[in-house]
């Protein structure tokens, strides 16, 4: 695994992006900004699962407004999401967003970027260039691929910013094409000295999405690349939350609760292995405790194959052995399966 890429740190609010900051996990909403009630409710729903950063969209001025409302309900730094029109990055700034991300492919003309940058620079607010392949700038060059398209409409936004004496500046190149995602970032990366924002648009519903973020993200962290990310999914942002830490997990990015080991089950095991797990991972969910817990099929295999476990349960034919890192506990019936391993566990 490549160390991580070096880059210059800025603050969101509460949050540092960049630099050695750990690895920040980012959501959207997908309820009406204009909602205050329902905005803060699926907010602080996300803070409960340690979002910690969130973007809203803003639509129009009543979007752009209700922020005041809605920051006063929230702990997490706030993003506003801005598109077509800057006189809402203006009026998102005006009521104390924490960031801003604009899409140089649709912001317009270089005086309106000019005077959003101005309103950010006056309160510190950093600002995400986000590009995306499907809204790119001008016109498509022919001799160039669609990662370098992305690269130079981000690298002409972060030009702009430059010539302002404006360094808040994070960077996101995102493509539903994965590959073509990694292209931009592994080009861009070397260029700039600012954090990444990293993430695959438009992944898909929760399974695809998940695999396709995986494969998006995890590459580019095993990398070295990016300094806060987005699963973006369709489905609950919760997801996109939960995943997040499950890719920074799976690479020892993050720790983040306890990790789950079960064995996938096979001809060998006497029990719903699925069933058990499920119930396993449901209550760990619950849990901050960053240890390992493992629910085996078998007791031929499952203690040595789960040996790094800090307590695991290998389920045999009615009684199962319940282990710690590869040392039988004891003898457990199949009916305490659930409870005795999650007893050990609150002992830990
Ligand atoms: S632990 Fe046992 S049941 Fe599970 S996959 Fe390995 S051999 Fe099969």
């Amino acid at each position: 695994m490549n160390p991580r890429r070096p880059s210059k740190p800025i603050k969101i609010g509460s949050v540092t992006v960049g630099g050695d900051a750990p690895i920040a996990v980012q959501s959207m909403t997908n309820t009406d900004t204009r909602n205050v009630k329902a905005t803060v409710d699926q907010i602080k729903e996300l803070e409960e699962l340690d979002c910690e950063l969130v973007r809203v969209a803003v639509p129009d001025a009543e979007a752009a407004r209700a922020i005041i409302a809605i920051k006063k309900g929230i702990s997490i730094p706030l993003i506003a999401d801005i598109h077509f029109d800057y006189r809402l990055a203006l009026a998102a700034l005006e009521a104390g967003c924490d960031g801003l991300r604009l899409n140089p492919g649709n912001i317009g003309e270089a005086d309106r970027v000019k005077a959003v940058v101005l309103a950010a620079k006056e309160r510190s607010v950093p600002i995400r260039i986000g590009v995306n392949a499907g809204s790119l700038p001008g016109k498509a060059d022919p001799e160039l691929s669609v990662a370098q398209r992305m690269v130079a409409a981000a690298m002409e936004q972060v030009r702009l910013l430059e010539s302002l004496d404006f360094d808040l500046i994070k960077v996101s190149l995102k493509a539903f094409d994965v590959p073509t995602t990694i292209e931009a970032f592994i080009d861009i990366a070397p260029r700039i000295p600012y954090p990444l924002h990293i993430g695959v648009t438009e992944a898909g519903t929760l399974k695809r999405g998940i695999v396709r973020s995986t494969v998006g993200i995890g590459t580019l962290l095993y990398m070295g690349i990016g300094d806060t990310i987005r699963v973006s999914l369709t489905a609950h942002p919760r997801e996109e939350v939960i995943a997040g830490y499950e890719i920074l997990k799976s690479l020892n990015l993050r720790q983040h609760g306890p990790v789950l080991v079960s064995c996938p089950s096979c001809g060998r095991a006497d029990i719903d292995i699925v069933k058990l797990a499920e119930d396993v991972e449901e209550r760990l969910s619950k849990m901050d405790k960053p240890i390992k817990v493992a629910v085996m099929g078998c007791e031929v295999n499952g203690p040595g194959e789960a040996r790094d476990a800090d307590v695991g349960i290998a389920c045999g034919k009615g009684r199962g052995i319940l282990f710690r890192k590869g040392e039988k506990l004891r003898v457990v019936e199949e009916k305490d399966y659930f409870e005795a391993l999650m007893a050990e566990v609150e002992g830990l």
